[in-house]
């Protein structure tokens, strides 16, 4: 084993973040790693490096911990798998390593739900978080005109940030319907921070249509994206564009704590009050337990750090905040769960998953997914199922029986560092 440590946070995004921070402030001067696929830490909210943002909370975060000597970071390394309880294999651009914890705090956040549709895989079509990560590291989107569809308030932070680098937004297309955004916007009022935000958003998009009840159903262009359709009010609008930036709100990355043996419950990882989950000493905080924002994952990140340093009554102090904030995560839920129309788009030869190039109309005939991976090849490709597998799940209400590690598509040589350590 090449390293060890007392706590292992997986995630470097607010929830990991606040986690390692929390953790390292304990008075047994605990030695903590911060593990993150990125090259720099922040997550998705605070791509780009904490240090860099906006969030005083973020760069308050990063500066104490990057002060702290008791607290590594380790950008650019996957956690791949378990190696046996207590070591995890992990992988970075130039080799292997195991890394040992006494206490292990999953943070990995949530991806976007990609629904299929006519079109959907043109070049130019993109998830809505996905095409604003390209834009925020560099990719060049001034002068382009984008359409931004799917669900939930990512849209809008989406929008903002593809206007802001230049880009002309031609619409937002909301799934969700008036009455329901009437009465999330009325929550607001609960949560002061949100609803100023929801303001400062509003004045940054002032002038973009915002169609809501409506939705995009098909992407049309020959070799790349010309213009989208969308439904609105029982008509079709056809906008022009080059970009659509397409995404149903966001689901929690599980993989790795399934592969742990956590139990996790309706798409989500199933916590006890100190965000223990159902394995001994493994804890998880943030989007992992249920998609609820960046203040539910700060403070959820926070109590997992110092519960796991064995500070219980500190935490508990924090259990009042989080509650508020997941009455918030509920709301949003509610607001833009994905309607059904969503579930008649696809046609037979629209692409369900895109790495294996599988069809809906050969999808459809089968009774369950994993009749369907071992006759078609759906979800055997690199994404290992993360972006057809929530579409089946929408689509056809399939579930994975099981999930594979490693958890990330590996070296073989990553894997082959595995033998030594089986022996020991
Ligand atoms: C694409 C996208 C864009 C978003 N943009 C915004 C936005 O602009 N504004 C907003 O308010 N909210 C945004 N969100 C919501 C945002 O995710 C949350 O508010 C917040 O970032 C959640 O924090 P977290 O720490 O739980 O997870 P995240 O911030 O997602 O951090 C999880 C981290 O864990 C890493 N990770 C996961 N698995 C592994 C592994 N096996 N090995 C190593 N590292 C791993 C991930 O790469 C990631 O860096 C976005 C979400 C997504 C998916």
């Amino acid at each position: 084993m090449t390293q060890h440590f007392d706590i292992v946070v997986v995630g470097a995004g607010p929830a990991g973040l606040a986690a390692a921070h929390a953790a390292a402030s304990a008075t047994a001067r605990s030695k903590v790693a911060i593990i993150d696929d990125n090259p720099l830490s922040g997550g998705q909210i605070w791509r780009g490096g904490a240090a860099q943002q906006h969030d005083r909370r973020a760069r308050a975060l990063w500066q104490a911990l990057e002060q702290a000597d008791n607290v590594t970071f380790l950008p650019a390394t996957r956690v791949l798998m378990q190696v046996q309880p207590g070591a995890l294999l992990v992988q970075n651009a130039r080799q292997a390593d195991t890394i040992g914890y006494q206490k292990l705090v999953l943070a990995t956040g949530a991806r976007e739900l990609l629904l299929p549709f006519p079109g959907w895989t043109l070049p130019g079509v993109s998830g809505a978080g996905g095409l604003q990560a390209l834009a925020k590291g560099g990719y060049p989107v001034e002068g382009k005109r984008v359409v931004v569809a799917g669900s939930g308030p990512l849209l809008l932070a989406v929008a903002a940030t593809l206007r802001e680098r230049g880009a002309t937004v031609a619409a937002i297309v909301e799934q969700a319907g008036l009455p329901a955004l009437a009465r999330f916007a009325a929550g607001l009022a609960l949560t002061p921070s949100k609803a100023l935000q929801a303001l400062r958003l509003g004045a940054a998009l002032r002038g973009i249509p915002y169609y809501t009840d409506s939705y995009v159903s098909a992407a049309c262009g020959t070799d790349s994206l010309d213009a989208v359709l969308v439904q609105h009010k029982g008509a079709s609008l056809d906008i022009a564009c080059d970009y659509l930036a397409c995404g149903y709100g966001l689901l929690p990355n599980t993989e790795l704590a399934l592969a742990l043996g956590c139990a996790v419950e309706a798409g989500a990882v199933s916590t006890d009050p100190w965000q223990y989950t159902s394995v001994a000493n493994i804890l998880c905080a943030g989007e992992g337990t249920g998609v609820g924002g960046v203040d539910l994952a700060l403070v959820e990140g926070r109590i997992a750090g110092l519960a796991a340093t064995g500070r219980a009554s500190e935490a508990q102090a924090h259990f009042g905040e989080r509650d508020a904030w997941r009455r918030f995560a509920a709301r949003l839920a509610r607001t833009f769960a994905p309607r059904a129309e969503l579930r008649t788009l696809a046609l037979p030869d629209t692409i369900v998953c895109r790495c294996e190039d599988v069809c809906h109309g050969e999808l459809r005939e089968h009774p369950g997914w994993r009749s369907a991976k071992l006759h078609t090849r759906c979800g055997m490709g690199p994404c290992q199922g993360r972006v057809c597998g929530s579409a089946t799940d929408f689509l056809y209400g399939w579930r994975p029986d099981a999930v594979r590690t490693p958890i990330w598509p590996a070296r073989a040589g990553s894997i082959i560092t595995l033998e030594p350590h089986k022996e020991t």
